[in-house]
């Protein structure tokens, strides 16, 4: 996966700001922060995207994810965060090494929370039965 900027980033062959980094997992700034302080949280070794990383690597993940997140808040003070993962181009995508974002928030950012839509009647009931028929068939 030599093509891989996140690749290339995990190797040193790519500058980035980095604010973490261990055997497994590597943190460091993204170059277009939704705030100051917006951090990328990604393994070092290539997975295209979450359901294609090992449960270990992702524990390994979510295993630093909370200092890392709470030396981000101290850092500049936020009032909060948000953890994200973009899975598939339709969810917003763009680099295919699998990674979370980690977003100060403030109370006066201004960005708004996502949009919410209602189901429509039986809807709800029928989308949680496929979703655990595909469950028992995993
Ligand atoms: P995605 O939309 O794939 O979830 O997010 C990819 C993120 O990577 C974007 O927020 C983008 O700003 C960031 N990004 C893209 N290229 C680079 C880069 O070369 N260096 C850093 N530090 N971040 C990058
Ligand atoms: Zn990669």
């Amino acid at each position: 996966m030599n093509e891989c900027i996140f690749c290339k980033i995990s190797s040193g062959s790519l500058p980035a700001d980095k604010v973490y980094d261990d055997s497994q997992v590597l943190a460091f700034l993204d170059i277009a922060p939704v705030n100051p302080g917006h951090t990328l949280l990604i393994p070092r070794q290539h997975y295209g995207d979450l359901l294609e990383t090992p449960a270990p690597i992702i524990i390994s993940l979510v295993e630093v994810l909370p200092k890392i997140a709470r030396a981000i808040v101290a850092a500049v003070e936020a009032d909060g965060f948000n953890i994200g993962i973009n899975n598939g181009a339709a969810a917003g995508q763009v680099v295919n090494h699998v990674h979370m974002h980690i977003i100060p928030r403030f109370i006066d950012d201004g960005y708004r929370a996502w949009g919410h839509r209602q189901y429509s009647a039986g809807e709800a009931i029928e989308t949680a039965r496929r979703v655990r028929t595909h469950l028992e068939m995993s």
